[in-house]
């Protein structure tokens, strides 16, 4: 199978339970709830993307046509003879239109711990050794159970009740963020976190420390 990938870089997670940890962010090309066109943004299953995961033109973008050749170039960014764990994150766009077994074993047989970040509108693979899903529709919701669950707040079609019995062992409320009214979303999340101590604030962090 060929993947279609937008980027691949280095960086410090920034976001939900692994936030600080270093990994390599393999962005994968398409989304199932926006096809990434303006135009298309309003009647979209997903109205609020911050994310550029059209085409193959970011660092290390490109088509790869087997697992083994995705997975040689995520081996070399890693850098070389460190301590610690290498970690992948998958993440897109909708990465498990892509995502599979042959990839995910070919980076764990390299000695990676691999996570994905999906919209959880496809199944999860079970190979996969960190699932965080961040739900946008709930009618397309099939992947109810995993690590993490990152929710962004608020949303007047999703409401941290609707997922709150989901089989996850982490729950995070992430602001929306939509410029001036980030600060608000903030404080919302807060309030919401203190009164609901089930939900724990998650930050994007690389957007506040403006890294990748
Ligand atoms: S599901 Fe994720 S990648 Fe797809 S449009 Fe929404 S925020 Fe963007």
């Amino acid at each position: 199978m060929a993947y279609n990938i937008k980027e691949i870089f280095y960086s410090l997670q920034g976001e939900g339970h692994h936030a600080g940890r270093p990994a390599i962010f393999c962005r994968f090309t398409g989304c199932n709830l926006w096809n990434g066109l303006e135009k298309s943004r309003q009647n979209s299953d997903c109205d609020f993307c911050d994310t550029d995961f059209t085409g193959t033109d970011g660092t290390y973008g490109g088509k790869y046509s087997t697992a083994q050749e995705l997975a040689d170039i995520i081996k070399t960014i890693w850098p070389k003879n460190a301590l610690g764990k290498p970690y992948v994150v998958c993440t897109g766009g909708e990465p498990l239109l892509q995502l599979d077994r042959a990839l995910i074993l070919k980076l764990q047989e390299y000695g990676f711990e691999v996570a994905a970040e999906t919209n959880g509108t496809k199944t999860a693979p079970k190979e996969l050794d960190w699932v965080c899903v961040s739900p946008k529709n709930l009618d397309k919701l099939i992947q109810k159970s995993g690590n993490e669950i990152k929710l962004v707040y608020p949303l007047s079609h999703i409401k941290p009740k609707d997922v709150e019995n989901l089989d996850f062992q982490h729950f995070y409320l992430q602001p929306l963020d939509e410029g001036k009214e980030t600060q608000k979303n903030t404080q919302a999340v807060i309030d919401y976190c203190l009164k609901n101590p089930k939900w724990h604030m998650s930050l994007q962090r690389h957007k506040l420390l403006n890294i990748r």
